[in-house]
Formats: structure tokens, sequence, C-alpha cells
């Protein structure tokens, strides 16, 4: 099994004048990604420093290869009821509640074929059909039972099923950094978990945050840009984690519905939201939903996703990048989508 190195890197904490406003970076390794973040204002190291501990706290908490965290003691009892921390079953409930509102295109209990192709932390590897269909028996998020009794918290999976919160848990990490910026007062802030971008407040001279979407087959171009200010952006793509095995790419995407990575004509999906119209409200906000959306979206592929959005079961805009070379973008995000000049790509707008 894989073991998920968790190290620091401050690359830098680096204190400069920007205007007037004390700028503050740090740069921190967790959840398996890099994460970048930026305060503006006084203080800003010890914010940077709770920002830190916070992810790092949520990655002890939701961490499928640690075999001490919450989830793997829930999965390791699969069949029998745990205890749980208030955290990880507002975390289960939200990401139910997400699962059966994308139809199971996003779904937790996917967890043991996630870890049959190896992007649990396994070696990677193509596992055969007969294989797939037995772990299929065992996917199912009405499976997870969430129980409340006297102020204390519990959970049960169905036997054999275990959960995979990595759809959702950047997403939480950044709804807990709204919390920890919102604790400490910050006006100006942009924090960067991978492709999870919490836009808090606007830059330090009033103008939007300006943050790029990736084009999904050059990892140095843009297909746009995002005007983001008080907004969450979480975008999925199957070349982010990926393997190659007898000349076919294999992503880390799975379809619940196959038990493969997702034979999608979408090669992104960004989900934007503002911060405001929380959603959901209070922890686990708009940040977890987002990347639950993003995740379910890329599952869905374009048809099912601007149906789903048209459905208006959440208030949300998205762009789309296609696999024939296409930027569909929802019409919600008006001016708030740049394209970029020259990216080679076909760019839409949709209502
Ligand atoms: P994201 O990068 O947010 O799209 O999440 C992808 C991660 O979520 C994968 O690495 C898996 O751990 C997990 N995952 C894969 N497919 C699904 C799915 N259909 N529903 C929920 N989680 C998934
Ligand atoms: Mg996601």
């Amino acid at each position: 099994m894989k073991k998920v190195v968790c190290l620091l890197t401050v690359l830098a904490l680096a204190l400069s004048l920007s205007g007037c406003a004390k700028e503050a970076r740090g740069q921190v390794y967790a959840m398996d990604t890099v994460m970048n973040f930026t305060v503006y204002g006084r203080g800003g190291e010890e914010v940077l420093a709770s920002m830190e501990r916070r992810v790092r706290e949520l990655e002890d908490l939701l961490s499928r290869t640690r075999e001490d965290s919450e989830i793997s003691a829930l999965n390791a009892a699969a069949g029998e009821e745990r205890p749980v921390s208030p955290e990880v079953y507002t975390l289960l409930e939200r990401a139910r509640a997400a699962a059966e509102a994308t139809g199971g295109a996003f779904d937790p209990t996917v967890a043991p074929v996630v870890s049959a192709w190896g992007f649990g932390g396994e070696a990677y590897r193509v596992p055969g059909e007969e294989e797939l269909k037995a772990l299929l028996n065992t996917v199912g998020y009405s499976g997870i039972t969430l129980k409340e009794r006297e102020g204390k918290y519990f959970a049960s999976l169905r036997p054999g099923q275990s959960v995979d919160l990595g759809g959702i848990a950047k997403g939480y990490a950044s709804d807990c950094m709204a919390d920890i910026l919102s604790g400490a007062g910050v006006k100006h802030s942009l924090a960067a978990l991978s492709g999870n971008i919490l836009a808090w407040g606007a830059k330090t001279d009033g103008t939007p945050w300006r943050v790029g979407i990736r084009d999904p087959g050059r990892s140095d171009a843009n297909v746009g840009v995002l005007l983001l200010q008080d907004a969450y952006a979480v975008t999925s793509g199957g070349y982010e984690r990926y393997f190659e095995a007898g000349g076919k790419t294999y992503h880390h995407i799975i379809d619940p519905a196959t038990g493969c990575p997702a034979e999608s004509d979408l090669t992104s999906v960004t989900i934007v939201m503002d911060r405001e119209q929380e959603e959901l409200g209070g922890r686990a906000g708009n940040g977890t939903l987002c990347d639950a959306l993003s995740t379910a979206l890329f599952v869905m592929g374009e048809e099912e996703a601007l149906a789903f959005w048209r459905g208006g079961t959440y208030d949300f805009d998205a762009v789309l990048v296609t696999a024939d070379g296409r930027v569909v973008a929802t019409e919600g995000l008006g001016e708030r989508f740049i394209p970029t000049e020259g990216s080679g790509y076909a760019y839409e707008t949709v209502s």
C-alpha cells in the first residue's frame, strides 16, 4: 500500500508588502496533493499555521490510507454500527445526500472499486470483469446508515462496503478554511487546495481573483480564466490522476454504474458557486457540494450534466471541457468566464 507521505513544504512563508496589505503565503502537501494559501492582512502567518493544522487534522480523520483514521475504522467495521465524530457524521450525511441528488453518479461507497484499480493508494492495475462484478455488489450509498442518539453520532455500512471521501474531502477542507478565515477576520485570501479553489473576498485592490481553468490536454495552458470573489470553483478531470496499461489510459474517476473509469465525453468539469448563498449552510457548505458535483458531472457526461444544471436542484454554474474540443459555459457565469484566445477550443454558452 502506498504510504501517503505528508510533509510540510512551506516554500514561501513570505512576508511582503503589497499595497499596504501584508501578504503571507504557504504551501502544504496534504491529502495527496499540493495546497497553496495566500492570506492578506495582519497576523497572516498565524492564520496560515491554523489552515495547515486543520488540513492535517482532516487528513487524519478522513484518509483511507491511514489505518488509524476514523474512516478506516468505519470501513474495517462494515456491518457494525460505530460511533463517529460529529464532523465525520456531517460529511457522510452530505456525501450520501450528494449521491442521492446525482442519481449515484457521485457515490462514496465506490471505494472498493477505486481500490481495485489502485486509486486508493494501492498499485495500479486493471481488474478483471468478474472481480469488478463482485465488487459492484457492494456499491450503493443507501448502505450508509447514520443515527443520532442522545447527542452521540453513529454510522454503519453494509457488510463488504467501504467509503472513500476522496471526491469531497478537499471541498470540505475548503469550507473549513472559510471558517478559519472568517474567525480570523481576514478580508482577502485565496486558498487553492489543488483543483478546489476558495476565493475569499476580492484581491486587495478590490478586483476579483483570476483563476485559470487548465486545458485538460496541455498542462501549461488554460482554456479560460474565472473571475472569482467570495466563491468556490472546483475542477475534476481525468488528467489529474491516471495510469497507462496496454496502450490505454485509465483515470481515477469511476462510474459507479460500470465500475470502470467513467467513459465521459468530458475532459474536465469546473463547478462555480457563490459563498454567500450557502446551499447547505454552515460546515460542509458549498465547497463540499461543489466538489461532489464536479466528480458527479464528470461521470454524467455533457448531456446529463447540462440537464442536471437545468434541473435546478442546486444553484451553481459550470464550465465543461468536452473531448471534441468545445468549452461549454453556463450562462450564469456571464463576464466571470474569460475564454483564452487562440486556445484551439470552440466556446459556447448554454442556457
Ligand atoms: P475528484 O478529484 O474530486 O473528482 O475526486 C476523485 C476521487 O474521488 C477519486 O480519486 C476517488 O477517490 C473518488 N471517486 C472516484 N470516483 C468516484 C465517484 N463516482 N463518486 C465518488 N467518489 C469517487
Ligand atoms: Mg470532487
